[in-house]
């Protein structure tokens, strides 16, 4: 996903002319764009709907197996402090092996729990399994809007898919399960085509 996402939908939504385009990477200065970008996006998406978004603090560790809510592997986002909390090590490994949306994709989806909070679904005692599928479908709506300001490239909503679908799991008795990989792939999807099936 290319770096200046924060500043093509600041530019879009002040009708400002197009930016250059700038390699994809999964580096720090891009995660923190993108960041900005998710910020901006779900920002104004909640504004429509009267609600202010705090957003989110993203970490990015080394290597943890725990957050302060939690145990991560990948990802993980603590919804009591607002944070995000980003395992590099293994980002990194998935973004070697899948390409560079891998991580934008685990990004994105914790930022759909961000979302979640906000609208006050987290306190809804919903099964685990339905609150995935819904951040997974948040993180299609964020490629979406990526895509409409041209900053999605070949390849990348490929690699977005692949991920949802790697991260899913046949562990249907566990409380933590997060979906089948065919759900995850398709939840992530149905984001992307049709933004608003995530709120239905
Ligand atoms: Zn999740």
């Amino acid at each position: 996903m290319k770096k200046q996402l924060a500043v093509g939908i600041l530019s879009v939504s002040l009708g400002l002319f197009p930016f250059q385009p700038l390699q994809a990477a999964w580096d720090t200065p891009t995660i923190a764009a993108i960041s900005d970008g998710l910020d901006a996006f779900w920002g104004g998406v909640l504004r429509r709907v009267g609600i202010r978004y705090s957003y989110p603090v993203v970490y990015s560790h080394d290597n943890v197996e725990s957050t302060p809510c939690g145990p991560s592997t990948l990802a993980h986002y603590c919804s009591g402090s607002n944070t995000i909390h980003l395992n590099m090590a293994q980002l990194d490994r998935l973004v070697h092996h899948i390409g560079d949306s891998a991580g934008y994709f685990a990004l994105a989806h914790e930022y759909g729990h961000s979302v979640q909070r906000h609208l006050g679904l987290l306190d809804k005692n919903l099964p685990i399994v339905v609150l995935e599928l819904q951040a997974d479908c948040l993180a299609g709506a964020f490629f979406a809007a990526s895509d409409q300001i041209g900053i999605l490239e070949p390849g990348d909503l490929k690699e977005g898919a692949i991920t949802a679908m790697m991260t899913g799991d046949y562990d249907y008795e566990h409380t933590n399960h997060h979906g089948t990989p065919q759900q995850r792939g398709r939840a992530f999807l149905n984001g992307f085509n049709d933004p608003q099936s995530c709120f239905k």
